[in-house]
């Protein structure tokens, strides 16, 4: 028996001005053939699980391409025309394909990535079970749904499950080739963008979703996904739905889908976050900060790497200085040409730069301006450590050349690429001790959590006007299918 098995992941804000070449899909780029199966081998991804399922099972693996890149814009049309076709020139003699897959890309030459894809992959192997499975911030179709024969999604976001995800897909598909079930999938799609905010699986109505889906599984289903979406792409159906895996029983997996999605619907409004207006934002993290002995941490998810954003925006800072805050940390903040001059300068050197606001949002047709801001430069620095925190511990990260750049209300860690706070070693590479600041900046969603909330006395979630905004009205929505809850449905 030969199995197929490939990674193809990206997560596309098509509002997003950060570009997705090839390079942009691994540390050096893809990796193809044997390295992408040493990629994967012995890691938690959901392809190293399908990896261990298949040399179990004796197969013989092919593994055309393991690639994973940040959320950013539409991945280019020649990155996407090259990763896809590996996999599809691959499939001739398999007997399996397994893939692991996000389940929100989009191309400049797809507007449906993963469901292209498997259009593909059945017509170039009618017949060959495939199974996938995928991100639970997935954007399901119906072309993905209807040339595959398994789909199971994470049920964790922080994600923590991609292995366990892998395992039940591939332990489906498997079961399918020896004839062991024959599993009917059916879905449904609500009309429905949830906020990414609203789609942790550890409280409200997405947690009781995923309750639904266990207590399904732990009766009569063989799977059951709830994707929240991922609603920063114009898309025809950047929403939420429900697929469900059944042995054998159609209708009845249909009824699950139904009566999970109908909860979902019920719930609707829970799934939505109401932006705070940042100065109200601000004022409040004024006030918490009022005799707390640690930071508040002020998060700037409007503008957060991991969803696309450039990293670089200042509105946040603007207010926050506006407003007489002082004693605040923020990083990092990705401005190249700001760390040459900086550097230029050297340590200790009074310097007025202009900071921020460099990267274009036409996206949403905002266009800033940088700001203007004098300082010291207490450090410089290669940017670089070793992540002590709970998220990717172990793993080295580079920031690129970075300065630490005191302003007297602000110290701010200038890098000279994007970066996730997920760690404390964002600011401690660049020498300073975020524990002694008031209040800290952080650029960020959900990776910081589990880093910065147990060292902070407070967190304020600011929404700021960035590509990554939880504010509907900033994004010009086009090819969605209308009327959507919450654009047309108060
Ligand atoms: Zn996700």
């Amino acid at each position: 028996m030969k199995v197929l098995i490939a990674r193809l992941n990206h997560e596309t804000n098509t509002f997003s001005p950060v570009p997705t070449p090839l390079a942009a899909f691994g540390p050096d780029g893809p990796t193809f053939g044997e390295q992408a199966y040493r990629d994967n081998k012995g890691m938690r991804t959901a392809m190293s699980a399908f990896i261990d399922l298949a040399e179990q099972a004796g197969a013989t693996l092919v593994t055309p391409v393991s690639a994973s890149a940040n959320p950013s814009g539409p991945v280019d049309a020649q990155a996407y025309t090259t990763l896809t076709q590996c996999i599809v020139d691959a499939v001739p003699g398999c007997d399996a394909i397994l893939l692991d897959l996000h389940g929100a890309m989009v191309a400049q030459n797809s507007m449906d990535g993963e469901g292209d894809l498997l259009v593909r992959l059945r017509a170039a192997a009618p017949g060959v079970p495939i199974g996938v499975a995928l991100d639970l911030h997935a954007n399901v179709t119906p072309a993905m749904v209807g040339n595959a024969d398994v789909i199971v999604g994470f049920k964790t976001y922080p994600h923590i499950d991609m292995y366990e995800t892998g395992e039940h897909a591939g332990r489906l598909l498997f079961d399918l080739l020896a004839g062991r079930s024959k599993p009917a999938m059916r879905w449904h799609q609500l009309p429905l963008m949830a906020h990414t905010l609203r789609s942790a699986s550890f409280t409200g109505a997405m947690q009781r979703a995923i309750e639904a889906a266990r207590e399904a599984e732990a009766s009569e289903s063989l799977a059951v996904s709830i994707f929240a979406g991922f609603s920063l792409s114009d898309i025809e159906a950047p929403c939420m739905s429900v697929v469900v895996v059944d042995a054998e029983a159609p209708e009845r997996a249909q009824a699950t889908a139904d009566r999970i999605a109908m909860q979902m619907w019920n719930e609707r409004e829970a799934f939505v976050y109401r932006s705070e207006p940042l100065a109200e934002s601000i004022a409040r993290a004024k006030a918490l900060a009022d005799g707390a002995t640690r930071p508040v941490l002020l998060l700037d998810h409007g503008d957060n790497c991991m969803s696309g954003g450039s990293c670089d925006t200042m509105d946040v800072l603007q207010e926050a200085l506006a407003q007489g805050l002082d004693g605040i940390g923020v990083g990092p903040l990705c401005d190249p040409e700001a760390v040459a001059k900086l550097i230029a300068a050297g340590e200790g050197a009074e310097v007025t730069v202009a900071l921020g606001n460099k990267v274009s949002l036409e996206g949403i047709g905002l266009f800033k301006k940088p700001v203007t801001l004098t300082g010291t430069v207490r450090t410089v620095g290669n940017g670089e450590y070793v992540i002590t925190g709970p998220t990717y511990t172990g793993q080295r990260s580079s920031m690129g050349r970075t300065v630490l750049f005191d302003t007297g209300a602000a110290r701010i860690v200038v890098t000279e690429r994007t970066q996730e706070p997920w760690d404390i070693g964002v600011f401690e590479c660049a020498g300073l001790d975020p524990r002694k600041e008031r209040f800290l900046l952080l650029k960020s969603r959900m990776y910081c959590r589990p880093v910065f909330e147990p060292i902070s006395a407070a967190l304020v979630e600011c929404d700021s006007p960035g590509v990554t905004s939880s504010d509907y009205s900033l994004f010009p929505f086009s090819k969605v299918r209308r009327p959507v809850f919450p654009l047309d449905m108060a």
